[in-house]
C-alpha cells in the first residue's frame, strides 16, 4: 500500500478549515530506517496567531451549539476513526516505529475517548444549592473555557491529540494544537476526517512546526487562549507552566514519571511477570507510565527474575510492520543515547546486566534486563524511556513504600499482592495519581489518567476529564420573596 496515495496522508497544516501549505517545510521520518516519510508545513507564530483568532471565532459559534448537536458530530468522528483504523495505524507505525498491533490499539483507545466525550457532552450538569438566606437562590452552570492551545508528544501521536481534544469540544471549547514535530501525519489525518465530521471551521486547528518553541510562546501569551493542556517532558511543562502564569491561564500538565512496579511474596508470580512484561516493554519503553523501577521482596527476587528473562529473551526487535515484531526502534538517537550512558552508570555503581544492555543497528536497543540497581544510581531518578527492566530487592513493606516515594514524580504505580488489608495500606500509601494492583495495564477512557507531584495535574478521560475544559460560574438570585 503506497500511503502517500491515501486521502489521509496530509502534509499541511489545517486552520479554519482549510488546509494550508508553507513554503517552508520540515521532513518526517521513518525511525525504522530513517527514510523520508513526508515534507510537512512548517508553520511560524503568525501562522498560530492566525489558527487562534480563528479558534477564537469559531468558538462564538461551537459553544451555543446544543451539546447534542456537538455530540453528533464527535460521534461521526469517531466512527470515521474506527472505519480508518488500519490507515491510522500505518501511519502511526510509519511515523513513530511501534510495532502495528500497538498501533492498532493506540487508535482503538484514541477513538475510545472521542466516543466517551461525544455522550459526556450531554452530561455537563449544573446545581440548584440552598440559599443561605431567605429570599436567595443559588444555581450554578458549567461553560466551556474558550480557545484550548494543545501540545502533543510523539509517543502516542494519535491517543494524546483525542484525549485533550475531545473533551474540549465536546465542553464547546476550539483548540488549537501542535503535534510533535517527530509524529505530524497521525494528527493531520485525525484532522482529515474531523473535516469530514463536519465539525465547523476554526473548531479544530492544527499547526505543524520543526520548532515548538514559537508556537509555545504564541500559545501561552495570546490573551485569547484559555487554557494550555499539554502532554511531554517535565521540563517543557515547566516551562509552560510558568509562561502561563502571566495570564493566570487554565493549565492540565501530564508529564514524565518514575513508575515502581512492586512484588510481593505472596503475589501470583506468573501474572506480575506478565504485568510486568506489558508494562515495561510496550512501545519499546517509550511510555510515561511504563515501569521504571521493579521492587522484588527478597524471597521470590531469583524466581520473578527467571521467569521474567525467559519472556524478555522472547522478544522479536524489529520493523513495527513486521507481524513478528515486538518491540520496535525508538524514537531518535540521542533516546539511544540516553540508554546508553544510564547503563554505563548503572554498572559502574555495581549493577548487573542479565540480558541485553546493548544498541542495536539503527535506533534499535536489545531488549535488558539489568539486576541490583539501587536508588544512587541515575537509573533510578530518571525515566529509562526504553526496553530496559531495572530490578531493585527490598525486605519490608514499609522500606518499599519509602522506596517507591522516593522520586520526584507521582504518575503510574504498579504493584502485585493478594493480602487483602495490604492491598489497601499498600494503594493508599503510594504517592501517585494512579495504581495499577495486581494489573500492569491501567490506560482505558472510563478512568481518570493524570498525575502527581512533578507529574502534572488534570485528568483526562473519565467523568472528570471534562471538567478540565469547564469553567463553574454561579449565580445568586436575590430578591426571591
Ligand atoms: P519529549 O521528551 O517527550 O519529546 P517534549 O516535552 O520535548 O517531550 O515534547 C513534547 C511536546 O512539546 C512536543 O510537541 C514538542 O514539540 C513540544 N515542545 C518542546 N519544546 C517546547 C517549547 N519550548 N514550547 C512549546 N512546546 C515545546
Amino acid at each position: 500500500m503506497d500511503i502517500t496515495s491515501n486521502k489521509l496522508y496530509k502534509t499541511k497544516a489545517f486552520i479554519d478549515g482549510a488546509w494550508v501549505n508553507k513554503v517552508s517545510t520540515f521532513s518526517v521520518t521513518n525511525p525504522f530506517d530513517n527514510s523520508l516519510i513526508a515534507n510537512v508545513a512548517d508553520c511560524d507564530r503568525q501562522d498560530c496567531k492566525h489558527a487562534i483568532d480563528k479558534a477564537f471565532e469559531a468558538f462564538q459559534k461551537w459553544s451555543k451549539f446544543t451539546a447534542g448537536k456537538r455530540s453528533k458530530i464527535l460521534k461521526k468522528w469517531y466512527q470515521l476513526q474506527l472505519e480508518n483504523v488500519d490507515t491510522l495505524a500505518r501511519l502511526l507505525t510509519l511515523e513513530q516505529g511501534k510495532p502495528l498491533a500497538e498501533a492498532v490499539g493506540e487508535v482503538r483507545y484514541g477513538a475510545s475517548f472521542v466516543e466517551w466525550f461525544a455522550e459526556e457532552a450531554k452530561r455537563i450538569y449544573g446545581d440548584v444549592i440552598p440559599g443561605h438566606m431567605k429570599d436567595k437562590r443559588i444555581t450554578v452552570i458549567k461553560q466551556p473555557v474558550g480557545v484550548v492551545g494543545a501540545i502533543t508528544p510523539w509517543n502516542f501521536p494519535s491517543a494524546m491529540i483525542t484525549r485533550k481534544v475531545a473533551p474540549a469540544l465536546a465542553a464547546g471549547c476550539t483548540v488549537v494544537l501542535k503535534p510533535s514535530e517527530l509524529t505530524p501525519l497521525s494528527a493531520l489525518a485525525l484532522a482529515q476526517l474531523a473535516e469530514e465530521a463536519g465539525f465547523p471551521p476554526g473548531v479544530f486547528n492544527i499547526i505543524t512546526a520543526k520548532n515548538p518553541k514559537p508556537i509555545g510562546e504564541e500559545l501561552t501569551t495570546n490573551k485569547k487562549v484559555k487554557k494550555i493542556s499539554f502532554t511531554g517532558s517535565t521540563a517543557i511543562g515547566k516551562l509552560l507552566l510558568e509562561k502561563s502564569a502571566a495570564q493566570v491561564k487554565k493549565v492540565s500538565l501530564e508529564l514524565g514519571g518514575n513508575a515502581p512496579f512492586i512484588v510481593f511474596e505472596d503475589a501470583d508470580i506468573d501474572a506480575a511477570v506478565e504485568g510486568c512484561m506489558i508494562s515495561k516493554f510496550r512501545n519499546a519503553g517509550q511510555t510515561c507510565i511504563c515501569t521504571n523501577r521493579i521492587f522484588l521482596q527478597e524471597s521470590i527476587h531469583e524466581e520473578f527474575v527467571d521467569k521474567l528473562s525467559k519472556k524478555i529473551e522472547q522478544l522479536q526487535v524489529g520493523n513495527g510492520l513486521d507481524t513478528a515484531t515486538h518491540v520496535g526502534p525508538m524514537i531518535n538517537e540521542s533516546a539511544v543515547v540516553k540508554d546508553e550512558n544510564l547503563l554505563l552508570d548503572a554498572t559502574s555503581k555495581g549493577a548487573e546486566i542479565r540480558i541485553g544492555g546493548t544498541r542495536l543497528d539503527g535506533l534499535f536497543f536489545s531488549p535488558t534486563l539489568v539486576c541490583k540497581v539501587n536508588p544512587s544510581m541515575d537509573i533510578s531518578k530518571q525515566e529509562i524511556f526504553g526496553p530496559i527492566a531495572a530490578v531493585y530487592t527490598f525486605k519490608t513493606e514499609e522500606e518499599v513504600i519509602t522506596l517507591a516515594n522516593d522520586t520526584d514524580y507521582g504518575l503510574a504505580s504498579y504493584f502485585y499482592g493478594r493480602d487483602y488489608a495490604r492491598i489497601w495500606r499498600v494503594a493508599e500509601a503510594l504517592e501517585y495519581g494512579m495504581v495499577g494492583i495486581n494489573s500492569g495495564m491501567i490506560s482505558t477512557n472510563v478512568a481518570p489518567f493524570g498525575g502527581v507531584k512533578q507529574s502534572g495535574f488534570g485528568r483526562e478521560g473519565s467523568k472528570y476529564g471534562i471538567e478540565d475544559y469547564l469553567n463553574v460560574k454561579y449565580m445568586c438570585w436575590g430578591g426571591v420573596v
